[in-house]
């Protein structure tokens, strides 16, 4: 074998299956990994990059990601999405069907997405085909053309062009899903009981978190996720919750599982950070206790943020592996769709943009919580490349694997401020936090994408189908 074009070694090395970084040098030729060997192991002449007492660890793999182009570049873009990707040490993402115009619900759709990805991809980026009343034929064809599964919403998803589904439409789609080997990733939101709530929560002030919360309640996310389980236990279909935020749903999730169902849950950084003062009042008392401020829109995400107990539920279903990654669910807006003027949490565009901060923030609590390096990259990494079904080329530094890698210093802290942000519109409820951990460089197929606070090489991502 010719010698390695990069070999790139440390101290602290997160490789294959560790539980703890060793030092180690990763071996690499036209951008795969040839080895990983002792750190002494390098044939004299490589060109080696030392990255001393660095963690070098798996690119994170983000497979919920809203990019919105073609036809909503305004709001979010390939090249400002996939920049702010790489500063966040995410080297593989997988896009969203929803929210681009058009929705990728059909191969000539996907087709228009692909062609306006062209040249504006820093990291590698993959997608997800969509699944609405009446794509059933269009499943297949996406499938074909290198989709790595099918999203679809029981609740209105907030654009018009993806509609969601209903009990029948998801007992004809599964099958279709599971003859192809796809998985169905589900927003889970039972939308009879969001409807009644919000019309409960109409009169409550729309400046209040707290009424937002009013209207989008646990039981709606139980009661869907009950749902899709016995849909996808009698079609023997692969199922992924999206942006778990009830704690209440792992309970149903831990028995799916237990029973022999091909089923896997996310959450995403937000939901393990913040909390928020429920109706009931859980947490409200405690001098401690951070809420979400009033007319602070920034927040806003559907599912909602919850308590502070409901928040560690969800550490502990990380814990347990109830929980099997973290996604960010990246969804910027525009500035006056978020509302930021008058704060009205009834009509400010619900999503929360992450890919810049995930790593540190998602470190930051897991480190104060006796969580190690090992178990970020199991949730960022290795988790999500195994629901997209390229584990076996993304999510780990090992022989075979691409040389997507992240080098971070764990014990650095930066406050967050808009400059950090790399999406299009600097809008972060993360703003002012303080955080623990920095990306000093990303690297994507042993390429530099992003170093010391620059983008060294040009667009060097690549459209990645299975
Ligand atoms: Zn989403």
């Amino acid at each position: 074998m010719s010698a390695p074009d990069l070999i790139v070694r440390g101290k602290r090395v997160l490789a294959g299956n560790a539980a703890e970084p060793a030092p180690a040098a990763i071996h690499i030729q036209h951008g795969v990994i040839t080895a990983v060997t002792a750190f002494d192991e390098a044939p004299s002449g490589s060109s080696i990059y030392e990255t001393g007492d660095d963690l070098v660890m798996p690119g994170i793999v983000d497979t919920h990601v809203h990019i919105n182009e073609p036809g909503r570049a305004d709001w979010e873009g390939f090249t400002t999405a996939t920049r702010a990707a790489a500063a966040g040490g995410v080297t593989t993402l997988i896009e969203m069907p929803l929210n681009s115009i058009p929705a990728t619900t059909t191969a000539p759709a996907f087709r228009e997405k692909l062609a306006a990805a062209a040249g504006k991809l820093w990291v590698d980026t993959g997608f997800w085909g969509g699944v609405v009343p009446g794509n059933l034929h269009d499943l297949g064809p996406l499938w074909q053309e290198g989709v790595f599964g099918f999203k679809c919403f029981l609740v209105p998803s907030g654009v018009e062009e993806f509609a969601h589904v209903g009990e029948d439409d998801l007992r004809a789609a599964m099958p279709v899903l599971a003859e192809l080997g796809a998985p169905l990733l589900a927003h889970s939101e039972d939308p009879k009981i969001i409807e009644s709530a919000s019309k409960a929560a109409a009169k409550l002030p729309v400046n209040q978190y707290s009424s937002w919360l009013a209207s989008r309640p646990r039981e709606a996310e139980n009661k869907a996720i009950e749902l899709l389980v016995r849909l996808a236990t009698a079609a023997k279909s692969r199922l992924h919750i999206v942006h778990v935020s009830s704690a209440g749903a792992l309970d149903i999730i831990r028995a799916a599982k237990t029973a022999g169902l091909a089923i896997t849950a996310e959450t995403c950084p937000h939901y393990l950070t913040f909390a928020a003062g429920e109706p009931n009042g859980l947490g409200s008392e405690d001098p401690s206790y951070i809420g979400i401020p009033d007319g602070a829109t920034e927040f806003k995400c559907a599912p909602p943020i919850r308590s502070r107990e409901n928040r560690e539920q969800l550490w502990q279903g990380l814990r347990e592996g109830v929980i099997d990654l973290v996604a960010t669910d990246h969804s910027p807006c525009p500035p006056a769709m978020k509302r930021l003027d008058d704060g009205n949490f009834k009509t400010a565009w619900g999503g929360i943009a992450g890919l810049s901060v995930a790593l540190p923030v998602m470190w930051t609590e897991a480190s104060a919580r006796g969580f190690g390096l090992a178990d970020i990259a199991r949730w960022m990494a290795e988790g999500p490349a195994r629901l997209a079904g390229c584990d076996s080329r993304k999510g780990r530094i090992a022989a075979g694997c691409d040389a997507d890698f992240v080098v971070f210093e764990p014990k650095a802290e930066f406050v967050v401020a808009k400059e950090r942000l790399h999406q299009r519109h600097p809008i972060s409820p993360y703003l002012g936090e303080k955080l623990r951990g920095v990306v000093k460089a990303t690297y994507v197929r042993g390429k530099a994408v992003f170093k010391d606070g620059k983008f060294p090489a040009g667009p060097g991502g690549k459209e990645f189908r299975l």
